[in-house]
């Protein structure tokens, strides 16, 4: 597993708003989707929704490339 960093984004969905929070955790196949920008494969691979097409393009426009690595067994949300 992995995160990006990411600049917090919120949306309207449907009058209510989501907040994206500032990581995305990611498996190594949504990583390897979103290290080759290949954002139709990552929407297809997820089986997203509209909701989740707006949430991706979010994270898109939002995220710092390069994965943040952590270990099995360790809690990298241990520091915040
Ligand atoms: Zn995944």
């Amino acid at each position: 597993m992995v995160f990006f960093r990411t600049v917090e984004f919120s949306l309207d969905l449907g009058g209510m708003e989501w907040l994206s929070g500032d990581r995305f955790y990611a498996c190594p196949t949504c990583r390897s989707l979103v290290d080759a920008a290949n954002w139709p494969g990552l929407i297809a691979y997820a089986e997203l929704g509209p909701r989740g097409v707006r949430v991706v393009e979010g994270f898109r426009d939002h995220h710092a490339p390069g994965a943040v690595v952590f270990g099995p067994g360790t809690n990298p949300e241990a520091d915040r």
